[in-house]
């Protein structure tokens, strides 16, 4: 990425370079002033000498206003690019499998542009999994049973947490990042499933982070079920607050978690995922998937 930017840097700087050439030529003509500037170009009848490459006179305008353009182009990438760096945002995933409701709502995600990480159960991928990652949406890894992973044995865990890694590539799916079920875990599991995963997910609090924490990192998520508000306007504070931090530090994520879009307890009404949708929107953060982040 540096060597990159480095890269389009000397080429701005070459290109640059040549271009004040051009212009000097063009002023210097019209002014007359090309011997004082002999040293540096030298006009041969039909054609210029510049800093010894040869450019035929007609042909000079067009090769400046090309390079002019070039260099602006290449310019608004960079800011883009930079733009884009700065611009902070949300991390949405949904936990367990809930395939018929998560599908409803694919369609109110695209209304909005926002992508979402399923931190699924299952053995291997499934038809929900190739619909939602045909949607832009991510599939990451929630155990296959949904087992409490504090009360089983080593062998166990290997076989609930990490071997179904190698099953879904055998399907195409590179799963990367992992979600503990019930949010509990030891040190030594974080350990262990970063070695194999980029990003491994809680379950409890609210923590704002950079989008450089999302790398071999173990990340905590708020998680916005019914069960934890008791009203409309207690969610909306709430959601407020953290969007409202988020957007105020530069390049930073807030990571929210629920199981369903619906009226239950461990799921999420859908006029507050909307007022996520929307209040995201005016506060100008993103939806990224965890392996956006990687
Ligand atoms: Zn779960």
């Amino acid at each position: 990425m540096i060597i990159a930017y480095i890269v389009q840097m000397a080429h701005l700087q070459k290109g640059l370079k040549t271009l004040i050439a051009m212009v000097k030529i063009v002023s210097a003509e019209k002014a007359n002033m090309c011997k004082s500037m002999q040293s540096e170009v030298i006009n041969l009848g039909g054609s210029i000498l510049i800093n010894g490459r040869s450019f035929k006179k007609e042909h000079i305008y067009i090769r400046a206003i090309f390079l002019f353009v070039l260099i602006c182009i290449i310019s608004g990438l960079l800011i883009y690019q930079q733009t884009l760096k700065k611009q902070s945002g949300i991390l949405l995933s949904f936990d367990d499998y809930n395939p018929q409701n998560w599908e409803q709502y694919f369609d109110l995600f695209d209304d909005y542009n926002v992508k979402v990480t399923f931190f699924i159960n299952a053995s291997s991928p499934t038809d929900f999994c190739d619909m939602a990652r045909s949607r832009g949406h991510e599939i990451a890894f929630h155990t296959v049973g949904h087992v409490k992973l504090t009360e089983v044995s080593e062998e166990e865990f290997f076989a609930q947490a990490i071997a179904p890694i190698e099953v879904f590539k055998e399907y195409g799916y590179e799963i990367t990042s992992f979600a503990y079920p019930y949010g509990e875990y030891t040190d030594w599991m974080n350990e262990e499933l970063l070695k194999y995963y980029n990003v491994v997910r809680g379950a409890y609090y609210y923590q704002l982070y950079d989008k450089d924490d999302f790398n071999k990192e173990f990340v905590e998520s708020k998680p916005i079920d019914n069960i934890y508000y008791k009203s409309d306007e207690i969610f909306q504070a709430d959601i407020t607050r953290m969007l409202t931090e988020a957007s105020i530090n530069e390049g930073t994520i807030v990571s929210l978690y629920s199981h369903a879009i619906d009226g239950g307890d461990w799921c999420v009404m859908s006029d507050r995922i909307e007022y996520i949708f929307q209040k995201a929107q005016e506060l100008n953060l993103k939806f990224y998937t965890y392996m956006d982040l990687q």
